[in-house]
């Protein structure tokens, strides 16, 4: 790509001048300004390229600038750029056919959303209305979105600050093996405790005040923790005997981005509802939504839903979804997402870990990985401690520096890098970037006790 400083330092004073950015203190960050995109990599306006590692905020399933998904915006643009929601609409209809097809079992209605937040606030809606009931149960671990509910059902610090003590969610542990909050030493046993946990939990909250329990099917941005086998078998059971709306939120794990359409299917579970968003259209026009079973449904037949949003199904993004869809379809990007994971990304990372005192454990599947650095192999004591700033975060701000001073673009939370690059990376584009970890990695192990 040809280098236009000046046209950077504009984009980027403009930038600091007037944007307000999330999640940042805002005198504090340095956003890079990035010029242009495709498929797997983006550029800065010097002409550097980065391998992008993150998928944007891992939605860019089918990479950046796919031509036939940006040739449908352009088409849906030229044909009907805008409805109200309360038409039937072509790109609408369309999509919500396409992504009822493909999400498990009876999820066949679909609610649109402009993205995962709001799937979630309308998910717990649904739930309390159908269930007459207040609570809901929701994992530490987790992130769920930024919105009033969103946020409260969020596990991870960023709630801290919004959380309004009212919002009846309680927070349960999740299994995790490798950080067990059950001191199990088995994936069996890690599973049968953590189902006896919530089971102990709703008993002691009373069973008839839980509309919902809400899990990230492979919870994401808080670490990809793939669940053992039986425990979502076991929480579908629970719900069942308790009246309970199982939702799953598939924002992150949904379309392609585990080796299938949506992660349930790895576990032969079918939630009462399912949240997307990000990956439907590869984030091309904000979109999300929740897919909704029969049941459900029938709640709101005769029953006005009280909930919508202006923007709901908005042309654009359907037509964006319907390409998306297509594309994946077309090109098998699901299963190259499975593939790129068992050929090259597992392999590789394990192979690194070998080698990095500092990455404590290589876990995930399909474009969907996580390194969990530590300070101590032994202890398994975080590189950083949780939820560090400043100072305290040096190791990690140092191996993000090392990756992106070699042109990759990592993702970094907490002490985790997660590689979740593009669906259908390459094998060499993957491999180019374990070879950056690998030099960056060696930067984090300076800073093993
Ligand atoms: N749910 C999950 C599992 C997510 O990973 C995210 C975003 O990262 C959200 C919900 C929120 O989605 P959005 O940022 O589109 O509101």
């Amino acid at each position: 790509p040809p280098a236009d400083t000046r046209a950077g330092a504009a984009v980027k004073a403009a930038d600091r001048a007037h944007v307000f950015h999330s999640w940042s203190a805002q005198g504090l960050i340095d956003p890079l300004a990035v010029a242009g995109a495709e498929g797997s990599y983006f550029w800065d306006y010097d002409g550097k390229r980065y391998l992008d590692f993150t998928s944007g905020l891992v939605f860019t399933n089918i990479g950046y600038q796919h031509p036939r998904v940006v040739a449908a915006i352009q088409e849906q643009a030229g044909k009907l750029t805008t409805f109200a929601p309360a038409f039937a609409i072509e790109a609408r209809s369309e999509a919500a056919r396409l992504i009822a097809e493909r999400t498990p079992g009876d999820l066949d209605k679909i609610f649109f959303t402009n993205g995962g937040a709001e799937a979630i606030e309308n998910a717990v809606r649904m739930a309390r209305l159908h269930t007459g009931r207040p609570k809901v149960l929701s994992a530490y671990r987790s992130y769920h979105g930024g919105t009033a509910t969103a946020i409260n059902v969020t596990g991870d610090p960023r709630r801290w600050p919004s959380d309004s003590g009212t919002s009846g969610v309680v927070h349960f542990w999740a299994p995790f093996l490798y950080r067990t909050p059950f001191y199990a030493t088995t994936e069996a046993e890690e599973a049968e405790r953590a189902l006896r946990h919530l089971e102990d939990t709703i008993a002691f909250e009373g069973p008839g005040t839980v509309a919902a329990i809400v899990l990230e099917t492979i919870p994401g941005t808080a670490g990809i923790m793939v669940p053992p086998p039986g425990y979502l078998a076991g929480v579908r059971e629970i719900c069942d005997r308790y009246g309970i709306v199982f939702v799953l939120d598939e924002v992150m794990s949904g379309f392609g981005r585990t080796g299938k359409w949506f992660a349930a299917e790895h576990f032969d579970v079918v939630p009462d509802l399912l949240t997307f968003a990000k990956g439907v259209n590869s984030g091309y026009v904000p979109l999300g939504g929740v897919a909704i079973s029969a049941g459900i449904a029938a709640t709101f037949e005769t029953r006005p839903y009280p909930g919508g949003l202006t923007y709901s199904g908005h042309p654009l993004a359907c037509a964006a979804a319907v390409a998306t869809i297509g594309v994946m379809a077309d090109e098998g990007v699901v299963e190259q997402a499975a593939r790129i994971g068992e050929d090259v990304i597992g392999p590789g990372l394990r192979e690194l870990a070998e080698r990095h005192p500092s990455v404590g454990e290589v876990r995930g599947l399909g474009a969907f990985w996580a390194l969990d650095l530590v300070r101590d192999p032994a202890t398994r004591e975080p590189l950083v401690p949780y939820n560090a700033t400043g100072e305290a975060n040096a190791p990690m701000a140092a191996f993000a520096a090392a990756c992106k001073a070699r042109g990759l673009w990592p993702f970094v939370n907490m002490n985790r890098t997660h590689v979740v690059p593009p669906c259908n990376i390459s094998q060499a584009e993957a491999k180019e970037g374990l070879a950056v970890l690998d030099e960056a990695l060696s930067v984090a192990d300076g800073f093993l006790a």
